[in-house]
């Protein structure tokens, strides 16, 4: 059996990833960002499952998880880098301005009916929700989704390297995204896309470097999954979204340097 950190491990796809591991009977390492809500989530699975704060962007939070890791188990089989942000990158998964609403819709009798019946109206008068693109994207923003989904997922790769060569098959995966596939990039959600194509890269670069270690580094999309981020009216459910994360964790002989869907190569 085999001991896999799993990074943003409280929700979404990465809980779903921690539920199918432990399921498997694997030792998991759910790494949350706030402890109790790790603590909450892994309230329904084995004592397998270890919860452990873990704030990717925070070089301090990772090497208090890389110390903790080192003395318990003395090495790390999988890495899997599932945190991440989308373009709401507010704490809870939300923007300001939908926080916003959602007080007003919880707290004004009829707001979500007046919201709702405005809404055509303001986009018939070209007054709808502006969509960045590359051309005007805050590069604030690129900024922020950027050091969680690429340097967040980065620091921990190389902080965690020397536990996975302890290993005899120690294993990256990075969840990356169809977004941030080079041959259909757009310019839609362009700090997101951009993190996701960073991500794939660091993945050639990382798996060609670790060959000789043999650490295999893939990076993976989930397809388009029903998350905080992804949204209720996305096709796929979270077991979808996590099931060639596993795979790719646990199958016995896999590739390197690779990006999958569907447990299918697909191209970068
Ligand atoms: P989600 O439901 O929004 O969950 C995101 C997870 O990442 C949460 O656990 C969140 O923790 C954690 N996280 C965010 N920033 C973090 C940080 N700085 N340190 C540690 N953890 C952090 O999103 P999801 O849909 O499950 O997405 C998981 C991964 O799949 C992401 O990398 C995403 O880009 C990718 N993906 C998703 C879809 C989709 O359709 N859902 C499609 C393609 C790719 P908190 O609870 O503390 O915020």
């Amino acid at each position: 059996m085999k001991t896999i950190l799993v990074t943003g491990g409280n929700r979404g796809i990465g809980l779903e990833i921690c539920r199918q591991l432990d399921e498997l009977g694997h030792t998991v390492i759910l790494g949350s960002r706030d402890f109790q809500k790790g603590a909450v989530a892994a309230g329904s699975l084995s004592k397998n499952v270890i919860v452990k704060q873990l704030d990717v962007t925070n070089e301090l939070s990772i090497m208090n998880l890389f110390e903790s890791v080192r003395n318990d188990f003395g090495k790390l089989d999988v890495l899997v880098n599932n945190a991440g942000i989308g373009t709401n990158y507010k704490s809870d998964g939300k923007g300001i301005f939908s926080q916003l609403k959602d007080n007003l819709e919880a707290n004004i009798p009829g707001f979500r009916q007046a919201v709702q019946a405005v809404k055509p109206l303001l986009k018939n008068a070209g007054m709808g929700p502006r969509k960045h693109t590359a051309q005007n994207v805050p590069i604030n923003e690129v900024k922020i989704i950027m050091e969680t989904n690429f340097y967040g997922a980065w620091r921990m790769a190389r902080v965690f390297i020397p536990l996975l060569m302890k290993s005899d098959d120690g294993r990256i995966i990075n969840m990356s995204s169809g977004l941030g596939e080079l041959k259909s990039l757009t310019g839609e959600y362009p700090g997101y896309s951009l993190s996701k194509a960073a991500l794939n890269a660091l993945t050639i670069m990382l798996s060609n470097e670790l060959k000789e270690k043999r650490i295999k580094v893939n990076a993976m999309c989930p397809g388009w999954v029903r998350t905080d981020m992804g949204g209720p009216n996305a096709p796929r459910h979270v077991s979808q979204g996590a099931d060639t994360a596993v795979w790719l964790a646990t199958e016995k002989d896999i590739p390197s340097g690779k990006f999958f869907r569907d447990r299918h190569v697909i191209n970068w």
